[in-house]
C-alpha cells in the first residue's frame, strides 16, 4: 500500500491576491517569463486542484491513500475568500466524499488563541480529520507556547501533527522552519506524534537526526525536500536516507520505521510530478546501487506505506 502523507487541494479562494502573486513572482524567476504570464497561463490550473483531482492523480501513480490538508497563513498575508474554517471543512468534505481514498488533517494558525483551539476540536471531532497541520514561517515559532493547546488537543484526541520545516517563498520565513524548534515540543509532549515535514528541510536533516534519535515520537515525511535532491542532487538524499536509517539507536525507534512517503502535491508537482516521485522512491535499491548504496525492498515498502500505517494508525 502507498501512502501520500503530505498533499494539499488547491483553490483560488484559499489565499488572497497577493498570495498568488507572490507565488507566481518566484516561479516567474525561475521560468524566466513575466509574473503576470505565470498567472494568467500556469495558475489557473493550480487553482482546480480538487478532490476529484488529486484522486485521479494518486490513480495515475498508484498511490492508495493521501494526507490533504489546508494551510493557515491569513495572519501573514490576509483575508481570503474562503475563511480558515470554511477551508477546513473543504478539505474535511473531500475526504468524506473518497473515504478510502483521502484523510484530512485540520490547520490553524495558533496565534488565533481560542478560536484555534475550538476549531481543531471541530475538525476532529466533528468533521472526521486525523490531524494538525502547522507551517510556523506565517510567523510563529512551534515551541511558542501558544500552540501548546492544541498540541494538548491532539494528544487527548491522539492525532499526530505535522509542522512543515525548511524552504518557503518570500513573504514566510525560513526561520521559523528549524525542526530544533520541535525538539521543545516533544520534550514538553512525550506523547505527541509529531512528523517533520520535508526531511526536515535540506540543513535540517541533521538537526532531525539530532533531535530524533533518542526521541521516539517525532517521525519524517520525504516531500518536497526529496524530490528536489532527488532531481538534482540524489547522492545527497540517498546519503541522508542512508545516515538516518544506518544510524544504531539504543534508546528509540529505528529511523527506517519513522520515514514516511509524502509528495507536496500539487505544489511539489513543478519539481517532480507525484508519479515520478512515486516510481524514484520504488526504485531505492537501483538508484543506490549507482552511487554504492545499499537500500532494501523491505526499506521501500516500509518508507512507501507501512510506517505511515503504524504512525497515522490507519
Ligand atoms: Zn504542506
Amino acid at each position: 500500500m502507498i501512502i501520500d502523507v503530505h498533499c494539499h487541494l488547491s483553490h483560488r479562494d484559499f489565499y488572497p491576491d497577493i498570495y498568488w502573486e507572490l507565488l507566481a513572482e518566484s516561479l516567474s524567476k525561475n521560468l524566466g517569463i513575466p509574473g503576470e504570464q505565470v498567472l494568467r497561463d500556469i495558475m489557473p490550473d493550480f487553482w482546480q486542484k480538487d478532490a476529484s483531482k488529486i484522486v485521479e492523480d494518486m490513480d495515475n501513480a498508484g498511490v492508495d491513500k493521501a494526507v490533504i490538508m489546508p494551510v493557515d497563513f491569513e495572519l501573514k498575508v490576509g483575508k481570503a475568500k474562503m475563511s480558515i474554517e470554511e477551508q477546513n471543512l473543504y478539505h474535511a468534505r473531500a475526504a468524506d466524499e473518497y473515504p478510502d481514498k483521502l484523510i484530512s488533517f485540520a490547520s490553524v494558525d495558533p496565534r488565533r488563541g481560542e478560536k484555534a483551539v475550538e476549531l481543531l476540536e471541530k475538525g476532529l471531532t466533528e468533521w472526521g480529520m486525523k490531524g494538525l497541520k502547522f507551517h510556523p514561517d506565517a510567523g510563529y515559532y512551534p515551541n511558542d507556547p501558544a500552540c501548546f493547546p492544541l498540541y494538548e488537543k491532539c494528544v487527548e484526541l491522539d492525532v499526530p501533527l505535522l509542522s512543515h520545516c525548511g524552504l518557503i517563498f518570500i513573504p514566510f520565513e525560513v526561520k521559523y522552519n528549524n525542526p530544533i524548534y520541535l525538539d521543545d515540543v516533544q520534550t514538553a509532549f512525550p506523547d505527541l506524534r509529531i512528523i517533520a515535514a520535508h526531511m526536515g528541510g535540506i540543513s535540517g536533516t541533521l538537526t532531525l537526526a539530532e533531535i530524533a534519535s533518542l526521541k521516539s515520537g517525532i517521525s519524517t515525511e520525504i516531500s518536497y525536500t526529496g524530490q528536489m535532491l532527488a532531481r538534482g542532487a540524489p547522492r545527497f538524499l540517498l546519503n541522508n536516507l542512508r545516515m538516518l536509517m544506518d544510524l544504531p539507536l539504543t534508546f528509540a525507534v529505528p529511523f527506517k520505521n519513522r520515514i514516511l512517503f509524502g509528495s507536496d502535491w500539487p505544489y511539489a508537482n513543478a519539481m517532480m510530478e507525484r508519479e515520478d516521485w512515486v516510481n524514484w522512491v520504488k526504485k531505492l535499491p537501483k538508484n543506490g546501487k549507482e552511487h554504492g548504496l545499499k537500500f532494501t525492498e523491505e526499506e521501500v515498502r516500509l518508507i512507501l506505506g507501512e510506517n505511515a500505517k503504524k504512525i497515522l494508525k490507519i
